[in-house]
């Protein structure tokens, strides 16, 4: 889906690496060995993988095609935390230079290592989708993710000074001065959540700043489940061109996979990641096209390598051909991860879900609430969503036919009633890193 009057990256075909355009069969024989030397290194040094490998009598000789992961066992998060905090470490502690960990939205963090290669790897990766959505050395772009144990700050940070941009390393929170710099220092690229960059679009629009007197000229967000009615709100507020980019701090941290010019969905890095998606009940392939839980290898990555790693993050893959000349597979956006995936009334439905449905409906502001509780036998949900500045009238009579419209919308997209909560312009939550939008008060009675 493409907005008009945005302007779109110059070079539509940009490639950062020659590798990004290896035609399947090759890429698929690199796949191979690169796995194959994977499965005799961790065979080695690993005791979760050599004990793996010795139940399921496998070594790195039956590894002949690309195939053959399907014989290599999968690691759960649940497997990081049995060998927490340091049980995956792949190569000696005197090599790792730098460790992260995962952001911890689900629980205890976990710890990842780079070694000098591995953050060296990293900042390629993350050069591609920068480079492909239209950074070049000339630009300045400003990381408004938090920088800490945290991939997002020092993922992009490095793939920007890679390509030789100009970096301004704000960090997340204090948003009038994520203003200032943005205008002071004529960034042209802004880089952090989309819920922040929502939160960022409000103080543009709170009067203290000209739009016009910023440079501004496209986004590259993630980091967090998003729709496309949320990017082209984006993209018509500011009129800048606004890119998806996924990753995890267990396959690598940002950089796992991007948008091309094109926006056909999310090219994976196929040369340095194995990319499955299966049906997390069966743990079977589905079909291309069909949603599933993805699954990844990092294949180059020498601290901290996995095998078949699940990241119950649920989308489908495509590989059919992408006019920008790259033959990788492509994600489409996440649906949401399964842990947030939201069970009503027997229903299942992700939050994101919900989101496409609210901005559907145009009066409606893009910041929304969503409360689940289960008061007596039935589920009820709650969506608290604010409106328009501009639609939040005193007229009940058109309040009430607004709700009526979000309320079909929900019901259109997601089958079921939910109670619909007008709020007025600024009164909900606003996110400086990841949102957490939902609140479910039978987890909370439960546990
Ligand atoms: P965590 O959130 O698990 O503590 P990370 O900071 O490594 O750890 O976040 C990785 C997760 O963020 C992914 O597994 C995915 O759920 C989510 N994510 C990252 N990028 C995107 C994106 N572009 N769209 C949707 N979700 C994303
Ligand atoms: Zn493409």
């Amino acid at each position: 889906m493409n907005s008009t009057n945005i302007a779109k990256p110059l070079v539509e075909n940009a490639v950062w690496q020659p590798e990004e355009l290896l035609e399947r069969p090759a890429l698929e024989i690199l796949q191979t060995q690169r796995l194959r030397a994977l499965v005799e290194r961790l065979g080695k040094r690993v005791p979760f993988y050599r004990d793996a490998f010795a139940r399921l009598g496998i070594s790195a000789d039956d590894i002949r095609s690309i195939d053959d992961i399907r014989r290599l066992p999968f690691t759960t998060k649940s497997d990081l935390r049995e060998n927490y905090p340091l049980g995956f470490m792949a190569v000696p502690r005197e090599d790792v230079v730098r460790f992260h960990g995962s952001s911890g939205t689900t629980g205890r963090p976990t710890f990842v290592g780079y070694t000098r290669a591995d953050l060296d790897l990293w900042a390629n990766l993350c050069a591609r989708f920068l480079y492909a959505g239209g950074l070049r050395k000339w630009h300045t772009a400003q990381v408004s993710f938090g920088y800490g144990l945290f991939t997002g700050g020092f993922g992009l940070h490095q793939g920007i000074e890679r390509i030789g941009a100009s970096v301004v390393p704000a960090s997340s929170g204090n948003t009038a001065r994520q203003l200032i710099l943005l205008q002071d220092l004529a960034v042209e690229y802004l880089i952090c959540t989309p819920s922040y960059a929502l939160h960022l679009i409000e103080g543009i629009h709170s009067g203290t700043l000209d739009r016009n007197s910023l440079s501004l000229k496209g986004m590259f967000l993630g980091s967090e489940p998003w729709t496309e009615d949320m990017r082209q709100r984006i993209e018509n507020d500011l009129g800048v061109y606004v890119e998806n980019n996924y990753g995890l701090s267990e396959v690598m941290g940002p950089g796992v996979s991007g948008e091309c010019a094109y926006r056909t969905g999310m090219h994976v890095q196929e040369d340095h990641f194995i990319v499955e998606c299966i049906d997390p009940e069966t743990l079977e392939p589905v079909a291309d096209g069909e949603e599933g839980e993805l699954v990844f290898t990092s294949l180059s990555r020498e601290a901290f390598p996995l095998i078949r790693y699940r990241t119950r993050d649920i989308a489908s893959l495509t590989r059919k051909p992408c006019p920008c000349g790259r033959h990788t597979a492509r994600m489409g956006r996440i649906a949401g991860r399964s842990d947030d995936m939201l069970i009503i009334r027997g229903v299942n439905v992700f939050p994101s879900q919900i989101e496409e449905a609210l901005l559907r409906v145009k009066a409606t502001a893009p910041h929304y609430m969503i409360e689940v509780d289960r008061p007596r036998t039935l589920d009820e949900v709650t969506v608290r969503v604010e409106l328009q500045p501009a639609m939040f009238s005193d007229s009940m009579a058109e309040l009430s036919r607004i709700r009526d419209q979000i309320s079909a919308s929900i019901h259109s997209v997601t089958g079921l009633n939910m109670k619909v909560e007008l709020v007025p312009p600024n009164t909900l939550t606003r996110f400086e890193g990841k949102s957490k939008r939902v609140t479910d008060h039978r987890i909370l009675q439960q546990g």
